[in-house]
């Protein structure tokens, strides 16, 4: 069995942004050699997601507006975590948007729906931050 493992670096501008990080994956995939198998994408930290979506601009100000909805990042002090930081917002955002992907590997492709694309999903930005990639099979 053949065994890959890559980290993948992000620098974003904004404090949030969603960025289509599927053909980086699929060039770990090439790299790796692997043929038949699984490959897992992850965030590395606690304010930002690994997720499977279309690449479609209104879909993503969509999120923006849900996850506004949902866990605003304004005002900080509506947040307990808010003491040291000003990113409780970043964390609930990420737990909605999840951690990681699992993607299988047919015949040295990514073996993906018609629309799939994978996105890293940062929501504490304006920093360097990874995505560990990990590639299993044969
Ligand atoms: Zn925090």
């Amino acid at each position: 069995m053949k065994s890959y493992r890559k980290e993948l670096w992000f620098d974003t501008k904004n404090r949030r942004e969603l960025i289509n990080i599927t053909s980086e994956v699929q060039n770990c995939l090439r790299e790796s050699g692997v043929k038949e198998g699984l490959l897992l994408v992850n965030a590395m930290h606690i304010t930002s997601s690994v997720f499977i979506n279309d690449d479609e601009s209104g879909l993503h100000h969509d999120f923006e507006v849900w996850l506004e909805k949902l866990a605003p990042e304004k005002p900080y002090s509506q947040y307990e975590h808010n003491g040291f930081e000003d990113n409780a917002d970043a964390h609930l955002k990420r737990t909605i948007m999840g951690r990681e992907v699992v993607i299988a590997i047919t015949e040295g492709k990514l073996d993906f729906g018609p629309w799939e694309q994978i996105f890293y999903g940062e929501f504490d930005g304006k920093r360097r931050k990874r995505v560990l990639v990990k590639i299993i099979g044969e």
